[in-house]
């Protein structure tokens, strides 16, 4: 059986459209398979690859541990300086209130411990969230997902969770004192890039302070550069109790945090009720890519440039069949007609060399996200592949 026949028999399938596209080597905004095909990357591993695959001071950084140990023990234990040294950078990069990084190995996981955390520092049990939220796919980050038509085959899922709609003051008064904690993402990602006004913001946080609720942002997709700012939330001008990351906070190597003040991190270590275990949290390599993924992102003023390309993408993509493009700097939606219309393009598109693909509960858009590190003269060459795939669908 050749790679691709492999791949349909004897991995567990997760969708009827899988991409199915054969990667031998990545570099840079590139994908390269094993006949000469030569691909740019726009969905960067749906935002993981911000600073570009295999980035030579990631590969270095991971290298350089690699020399030392991999696994040693829980997270939690033993002092090992990768973990500490990232823990360090990111709260230099978060206000001095976000002071206590707990590692973990994804987003998922990460939303499962800043749950836990609430429900034990408030001790109430409510959660609310957002209609078309996506956080996760464990039972946890499930629960608090916003689309019906992926929690329904599992339920019973967890108690006393309600959602309100993304960016709408007026549902805020549904917060109340039973409520631990609320779960937004700053940007909403796989409702097809949405984004609340800073308005909303302001009175999100104050309504949490009213009502003794924490308020957990979700910047698994939206954060480390994706938008223009380090943290998407810095463009709204608030501060959260606790922040949840992970997808480009690895530079491509598997890793996650929620970050939250000392003392609200505090009551995970009171013993005898366990807080949250985790054995590969935070595993050396993937801090010590981590760490380095925060210095590329700094250093070489990525972030800087993210308006700037954002902008380029959505003066060339003007075509009768694109009805909009919603953004906040490089995380995307290029909105068509329907699913219908989209899917034979984004098959184009591959086709002709440019990946794309749509999003979870928004299959009318294009997703284009790609590596922060990509030029304005490849950002020409991918808008003018997605124009041609356009013509060659509908000449
Ligand atoms: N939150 C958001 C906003 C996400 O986009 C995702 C992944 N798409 C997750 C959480 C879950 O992350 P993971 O797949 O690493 O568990």
């Amino acid at each position: 059986m050749n790679n691709r026949q492999l791949f349909l028999q004897h991995l567990a399938q997760t969708t009827d459209f899988p991409l199915m596209i054969e990667v031998e080597k990545a570099e840079g905004i590139h994908l390269f398979g094993p006949n000469g095909e030569k691909y740019i990357d726009l969905i960067s591993g749906i935002g993981v690859s911000n600073v570009g695959h295999r980035h030579p001071k990631v590969l270095e950084a991971i290298q350089g541990q690699l020399d030392k140990y991999l696994h040693l023990m829980v997270y939690g234990e033993y002092v090992q300086s990768p973990q500490s040294l990232l823990a360090k950078a990111l709260c230099d990069t978060l206000p001095e209130k976000l002071d206590n990084v707990y590692l973990v190995n994804s987003g998922s996981e990460a939303i499962e411990g800043a749950m836990k955390l609430a429900k034990r520092y408030t001790g109430k049990p409510n959660f609310i969230s957002c209609v078309d939220a996506y956080h996760g796919s464990s039972h946890g980050s499930l629960s608090i997902g916003g689309n019906e038509i992926f929690k329904q085959a599992y339920r019973p899922l967890l108690p006393g969770i309600s959602h309100i709609r993304y960016g709408v003051v007026s549902d805020l008064e549904n917060i109340n004192s039973d409520t631990a904690a609320v779960i937004i993402e700053t940007i909403q990602g796989e409702a097809g890039i949405r984004v609340a006004t800073t308005e909303y913001f302001h009175a999100l946080r104050k309504r949490c302070d009213e009502t003794g609720t924490l308020l957990i942002l979700d910047e698994v997709q939206c954060g480390f550069g994706r938008t223009g700012k380090f943290w998407a939330f810095e463009h709204f001008e608030f501060v959260p109790d606790i922040v949840v990351c992970a997808k480009g906070m690895g530079g491509g190597m598997p890793i996650g945090a929620f970050i939250a003040n000392k003392e609200v991190m505090g009551v995970f270590k009171n013993n005898p009720i366990l807080g949250h275990i985790t054995t590969f949290g935070g595993h050396p390599v993937s801090s010590a890519a981590s760490l380095a993924t925060i210095q590329i992102l700094l250093e070489e003023k990525l972030i800087e440039e993210v308006e700037e390309k954002a902008d380029l993408f959505k003066a060339l993509l003007v075509h009768p069949k694109i009805k909009a493009i919603r953004n906040q700097g490089l995380l995307m939606a290029v909105e068509f007609e329907s699913f219908e219309v989209l899917k034979p393009i984004i098959d184009a598109a591959i086709e002709l060399g440019v990946i794309t693909d749509w999003f979870l509960f928004c299959d009318d858009s294009m997703r284009v996200a790609p590596p922060l590190t990509i030029t304005k003269e490849q950002i020409h060459e991918a808008c003018a592949v997605i124009l041609q795939a356009i013509e060659k669908v509908f000449p």
